[in-house]
């Protein structure tokens, strides 16, 4: 049985203890102690780090009365010297009771009960069984605020059953055994908990929620707490300095900034847009005036030199988009290879160009695909770029007949 010495004094850091057992499994070694400041994890909580004699303590767990401290080395000796990394604990103390405050607002405000948390890393994350909406949250995380600059002393109680069954925010689970460990913060919470918080609510440290989504019927909350909120909002802050350098303004001008400027970037597509499209007229009225007829079909073939992938999507829309019944085989090389596309109106449902691609794009040895209506892709051997369009332009002729 070890002695739980994180529960007599949650600020000490650094503890004496005899070695009980020690045993190797897969490599690692698993030490019990008569005594440990090693918080082994629970009700959300992970366990603590640190060193025993020197050798880095990697996991904790409970089996039982006894509390297992996972290491990669084995321990000297029979008496031992243990330190708890004590500015992570105190992050996970702060986290712990950020969340107490939190869950507790959002309980006596809105009736909102928690049914799940965990602290992993910076984040500590609830989840509610009821939907809850950000007005809630941000009334909540408000609440939780003053709470801590109240700076409440934080109680652990072991009251009776009848006392627990009346006042506490959620009754501890059913095969708990007498006495159950509450943890009261006077006018916040009282609730049943097994972990280990600071001692008064100033030092949690603000609370901060950072996101909120749907989750199984209710809502996960992410929050920063303490040291964690901390380094968030610093972080998020230098953030905005530098969005506030960029485009040179204060902060509560960047979103009308990035309003403006998305406009102004959607005005400037549209009109290169427009400018290609004029460009591109003569070159498609020639390109069209030249089109083989095949039945109730015009098959039209170009290519376009020192063009890529965009100039010739520009000039199939072009094309294809007002000439129902324009089946187009267009190529554009330049140092990067040939992009090829073979294709037709959407509206146009009696030729299926894929085949002809195919037999395009394998002459061009290169990929690509698509769909009914529309394939393209990318080859390599340019020289070949007027034999693989006439194939093309063959193989749709035979898939017309
Ligand atoms: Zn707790």
């Amino acid at each position: 049985m070890t002695a739980k010495l994180y529960y007599d004094d949650p600020y000490a850091r650094e503890f004496d203890a005899h070695i009980l057992s020690q045993s190797e499994h897969d490599g690692k070694f698993h030490i019990t102690l008569d005594r440990t400041l090693f918080y082994p994890g629970g009700g959300g909580q992970p366990c603590d780090l640190g060193t025993l004699g020197g050798v880095e303590v990697v996991e904790v767990a409970e089996h039982g009365e006894d509390i297992i401290h996972i290491t990669e080395a084995p321990l000297e000796g029979s008496d031992i010297h243990g330190v708890i990394d004590w500015p992570r604990r105190f992050e996970l103390m702060q986290q712990h009771l950020g969340e107490h405050l939190f869950a507790g607002c959002l309980w006596n405000l809105h009736h909102i009960h928690t049914a799940r948390m965990r602290i992993e890393g910076d984040n500590v994350s609830i989840d509610t069984d009821i939907p809850a909406d950000m007005m809630k949250i941000l009334e909540a995380e408000a609440a939780a605020n003053e709470a801590v600059w109240a700076d409440i002393p934080v109680e652990v109680i072991f009251p009776d059953m009848a006392e627990i069954r009346e006042r506490a925010r959620k009754l501890p689970p059913e095969n708990a055994i007498p006495p159950v460990r509450i943890i009261k913060v006077e006018g916040v919470d009282y609730v049943p908990c097994c972990g280990i918080h600071v001692s008064s609510t100033g030092q949690a440290g603000p609370v901060k929620v950072i996101s909120c989504e749907n989750h199984k019927g209710g809502s996960r909350i992410y929050l920063r707490c303490g040291r964690a909120a901390y380094r968030w909002i610093a972080s998020v802050h230098e953030e905005v300095r530098k969005a506030e350098a960029e485009l040179v303004c204060g902060y509560e001008g960047i979103n009308e900034k990035i309003s403006i400027l998305k406009s102004q970037i959607h005005d400037l597509k549209a009109k290169n847009e427009a400018d290609i499209m004029r460009l591109l007229k003569p070159i498609a009225d020639s390109i069209l005036s030249g089109a083989e007829i095949h039945g109730a079909h015009k098959i039209v073939r170009h290519v376009m030199k020192d063009s890529g992938q965009e100039d010739v999507k520009y000039l199939f829309r072009f094309i294809t988009e007002s000439h129902n019944d324009v089946i187009a085989v267009l190529a554009g090389v330049n140092v990067e290879g040939v992009f090829v596309v073979v294709g037709r109106n959407k509206g146009n449902k009696s030729v299926d160009v894929r085949q002809a691609f195919t037999r395009a794009i394998e002459i061009l040895g290169g990929k690509g695909g698509g769909s009914p209506f529309c394939a393209q892709g990318w080859g390599k051997n340019s020289e070949a770029v007027d034999k693989a369009l006439n194939e093309a332009v063959n193989v749709l002729k035979e898939s017309m007949n």
